[in-house]
């Protein structure tokens, strides 16, 4: 059976849920990845490692809201500590004490925190810590990788274009913005630098040395495709940036999971500056921003009527945010984080590792070209590629295969993500392993048979 005839079998009220609601929210998800064709699958509940969809079929998740429950869903601690804060209302006018104990987490975790801010998303966080960046260095510019996801501000917007062979050289990519909307002289405010590639990173780093800013980089590119970035990367650029007097900033969003401090102390490079969001809101919206308590203290005016800062007359940095801290994000993250010690950690990692190995068994023997990236919990499959490096050689994916290979898994109950990225988390158990590489086997057998 193809696959797209069995997805149609499979999912009839995901389909006649599609028609209902794409009359209302543009191609019927509000979030646009989560909206694929012919039409979305749309889920009803979840439990530990399972989702159901609301024709009732069962999925082993392996995206876990894009790496954010590393407990899975619902979990009973979890849950529980959502629940006793629930009478006690949700969020409020002034903070609340709960937020002292979540900044005690993190900041005893990861090892560049002298301060922290919580924010209300991952986006935020980075739209907030680039902003400190420009104010603390008074310089305009900011760089990012190629292929660097860190939210949807202009901001972070820029990268190359596909194909490879539009992307330009690496030592001067040709950059643009990557959605409609963002003006392209938000280009020149954005530069962007190759991951992993040092030596072209260097040069572009020092031709603008005097205005920029900051360099913010994930440890390992996330949504770029889950390729970590060399030891010897993150130290050179530690090294250029204290050189040229950069702010070095580490979106680990994602990578947080990755050791008890974050990769940064897997890689024992230390940054400026933070970003984080994902686990430490253990499933409820939150994202936070942190680093060298001299730059930190830029955020120190006090109250909203102390919009200009005492010391320089200028406007202060200031940061808002309704439900900034609410008490159900901030209790579900402490519950997560305090269940998340280094030895639940490494668990997890070693399940990763071990999921890594079964596919690359499998890619092996398959008629189709496939690969399998990532690092400790976390890994990426690309339909396509015979190696997978360098952002740029994501760009060799199939799009139509890797589709197909998306819509095939679901067909076989197992869920990542529509670009092939996903995780493990504390309830993936070695018969998930063994069932999510024996589904990766029939969907590979699916989408040749399809041509
Ligand atoms: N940075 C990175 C590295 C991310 O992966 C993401 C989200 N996937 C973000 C920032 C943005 O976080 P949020 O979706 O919470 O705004």
């Amino acid at each position: 059976m193809s696959v797209l005839s069995d997805y149609a079998k499979r999912t009839p009220g995901s389909k006649e849920h599609f028609a209902r609601v794409g009359a209302m929210i543009p191609a019927g998800a509000t979030r646009s990845l989560n909206s694929w064709p012919p039409y979305p699958v749309y889920l009803d509940r979840g439990a530990g490692g399972t989702v159901w969809d609301v024709d009732g079929n069962a999925y082993r998740d392996f995206l876990a809201n894009y790496t954010a429950l590393p407990l899975g869903y619902a979990d009973p601690d979890v849950t529980a500590a959502i629940r006793e804060q629930l009478p006690h209302g949700t969020s409020h006018s002034f903070s609340r004490a709960l937020e002292a104990e979540l900044a005690e987490l993190v900041v005893a975790r990861v090892p560049s925190l002298e301060r922290v801010r919580f924010t209300g998303s991952g986006t935020e966080a980075v739209m907030f810590a680039l902003r400190l960046a420009r104010a603390h260095t008074g310089r305009p510019l900011v760089a990012k990788a190629e292929g660097g996801y860190h939210g949807t501000t202009d901001d972070v917007m820029i990268s190359v274009r596909p194909p490879a062979d539009l992307a330009g050289d690496v030592r001067s990519p040709a950059s643009v913005p990557e959605m409609r909307g963002i003006p392209a002289s938000r280009t020149r405010e954005t530069l962007v630098v190759p991951f992993n590639d040092v030596a072209a990173s260097q040069e572009i780093l020092r031709a603008h040395a005097d205005r920029l800013a900051a360099l913010v980089l994930e440890p390992v590119l996330g949504v770029g495709g889950m390729i970590p970035a060399t030891a010897e990367y993150l130290t050179a650029m530690r090294a250029t940036c204290d050189e040229l007097g950069i702010l070095l900033v580490f979106d680990e969003v994602i990578t947080l999971r990755l050791a008890y401090g974050g990769a940064q102390q897997a890689y024992g490079v230390t940054p400026d500056l933070t970003t984080m969001g994902k686990i430490i809101g253990g499933g409820l919206p939150i994202g936070a921003y942190g680093g060298r308590a001299d730059i930190m203290g830029l955020l120190e005016p006090r109250g909203g009527t102390d919009v200009y800062d005492s010391r320089s007359g200028g406007p202060a940095l200031y940061q808002g945010g309704t439900f900034t801290g609410n008490a159900l994000s901030l209790a579900a993250g402490i519950v997560t984080l305090g269940k998340l010690d280094a030895a639940t950690i490494d668990a997890l990692n070693r399940t990763g590792d071990l999921l890594r190995r079964e596919l690359t068994g499998v890619f092996a023997a398959a008629a189709v070209d496939a690969v399998v990236t990532g690092v400790g919990s976390l890994f990426n499959i690309h339909v396509g590629p015979r190696r997978v490096e360098v952002f740029r050689d994501v760009r060799a994916v199939d799009a139509a295969r890797q589709h197909a290979f998306f819509l095939g898994l679901l067909n076989h109950g197992v869920i990542v993500a529509p670009r092939g990225m996903g995780c493990v988390t504390t309830c993936t158990t070695g018969d998930d392993v063994a069932a999510f590489t024996a589904a990766v086997r029939l969907t590979l057998h699916d989408i040749t048979e399809a041509g």
